[in-house]
């Protein structure tokens, strides 16, 4: 343990209250931690299961100083906290994973020129700011630079594909354009991968890292459907893999559990993104390991040492999303199957309601 590694009974204040911040807060009770969540929306998912909850705004400096000032250390389940709330919170306490690696990853165009900094491959991108009034020239510019067809997203505030239009042909960009509404974006050539690959990830505040078995991802309109561990990689890109998320843990000096999303193409790995925090593409190692993402992301923000990430079981984890909540009757009489459902109040299309981990078998792989 580091010298400022948290006792039992001290407290990890979780910023956002969602299906996230629940599995971290219960795997927090699971080492006797407490955890205090803030989240502005009415009873969240890990409300239920946290010590302390605070509903309040990101901007209301009261409750953000009360809440700062009743924790030991705060981590983060939900990457768009406004950067005024991170300054008041850390004047008090540590924030891990630290700002920049928030910062990077907020951004998609800092968090690209990031990782080719550091010699990672990306897809190749432009930037387009389609506020400006040359957007249109800029985004011809942009599709003679990274080619077609291409990807036009949102530099911030993207996720399960949100925010994000394909554009095949010249014709279809003064809508795609008009779809960003304004926002600064970036056009990022589109990759044909053979697969998605990810890796989960952790540092430990003693610059220690361990890093899961990569799974292979399957999405359906953007958001994550299913994945399976092992990936169908070989020795070498599974060790590729793994150094990627290494290169960007070091040179973050980053603490906790980080998501790096890969596409594995016929020339190698490249990088989609980062998440800086627990990932749904690491809900398997609630089944398939000895430690799970959020013990270890625990463990990494508490000053624990970080736990040997081993694989007992092949596994596949399938989200439910929306309806599919329908499914889980069927699914709670099957052997092996470990189900995980959030507490949602309210069933939403494109909503994560809960997910299954299915055990395939013993641990096989590269
Ligand atoms: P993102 O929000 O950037 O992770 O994108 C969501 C999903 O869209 C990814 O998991 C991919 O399936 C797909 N996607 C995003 N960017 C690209 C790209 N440059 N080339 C091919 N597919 C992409």
């Amino acid at each position: 343990m580091t010298t400022d590694a948290l006792a039992p009974g001290q407290t990890i204040g979780i910023l956002g209250g969602g299906q996230l911040g629940r599995m971290l807060a219960m795997s927090a009770a699971r080492l006797g931690l407490r955890t205090h969540v803030f989240e502005p929306g009415a009873m969240p998912p890990a409300g239920e299961v946290a010590g302390m909850t605070t509903t309040a705004d990101y901007r209301d400096r009261e409750a953000l100083a009360a809440f700062a000032g009743g924790v030991d250390v705060v981590t983060y389940e939900f990457e768009n906290v406004p950067a005024e709330a991170l300054d008041l919170i850390e004047a008090r306490v540590p924030i891990r994973p630290n700002r920049r690696a928030l910062a990077v990853s907020q951004d998609r165009l800092r968090e690209k020129r990031f990782l080719n900094g550091i010699g990672l491959a990306t897809a190749p991108f432009h930037p387009v700011d389609s506020a400006s009034p040359n957007a249109a020239s800029i985004l011809r510019q942009a599709m003679e630079a990274v080619g077609l067809p291409a990807i036009l997203k949102t530099r911030r505030l993207g996720y399960d594909g949100k925010g994000q239009v394909r554009i095949e042909d010249t014709g279809c960009s003064a809508d795609a354009l008009a779809s960003m509404a304004g926002a600064e974006a970036l056009l990022e050539g589109f990759v044909a991968f053979e697969r998605e690959v990810s890796v989960i990830a952790a540092r430990g505040a003693d610059g220690r890292i361990a890093c899961f078995e990569p799974g292979e991802n399957v999405h359906m309109d953007g958001i994550l459907r299913t994945t399976r561990v092992p990936a169908r990689i070989d020795r070498k890109t599974r060790g590729h893999a793994c150094e990627i998320a290494a290169a960007i843990l070091n040179a973050l000096d980053y603490c906790g559990v980080i998501g790096v999303e890969l596409f594995d193409t016929a020339n190698g790995l490249i990088v989609n993104e980062f998440a800086p925090r627990v990932h749904n593409s690491g809900h398997w190692t609630e089944a398939g390991a000895v430690i799970d993402q959020f013990e270890q992301h625990v463990r990494a923000v508490a000053g624990w040492p970080l736990a040997a990430p081993i694989r007992h079981s092949d596994v596949e984890m399938t989200n439910f999303i929306g309806e599919d909540l329908a499914d889980v009757p069927a699914i709670a009489r099957e052997d092996g199957a470990r189900l995980h459902l959030y507490g949602k109040a309210e069933t939403r299309a494109g909503r994560k309601m809960g997910h299954v981990t299915r055990v395939l078998g013993p641990a096989t792989g590269p």
